[in-house]
């Protein structure tokens, strides 16, 4: 897994799956563990978005309702 994450970057937080190559190019991924993106995807504070094409909220078995 890896989430896209600067405390200073106004766009949301994306979470991919490790093997996405849906890159974008625009932050620097950081690798997080499939425990922390369950924690990120369900904080909406965070707000993160799994990513549309890689869909992390599957492999992770997450209803985000
Ligand atoms: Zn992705």
């Amino acid at each position: 897994m890896e989430t896209k994450l600067r405390p200073d970057d106004a766009l949301p937080v994306i979470v991919h799956v490790g093997t996405c190559s849906i890159r974008q190019g625009r932050r620097i991924p950081a690798e997080i563990s499939a425990h922390q993106a369950r924690i990120v995807l369900a904080d909406r504070v965070v707000a993160a978005e799994p990513c549309p094409i890689c869909r992390p909220e599957i492999k992770l078995g997450i209803n985000l309702e």
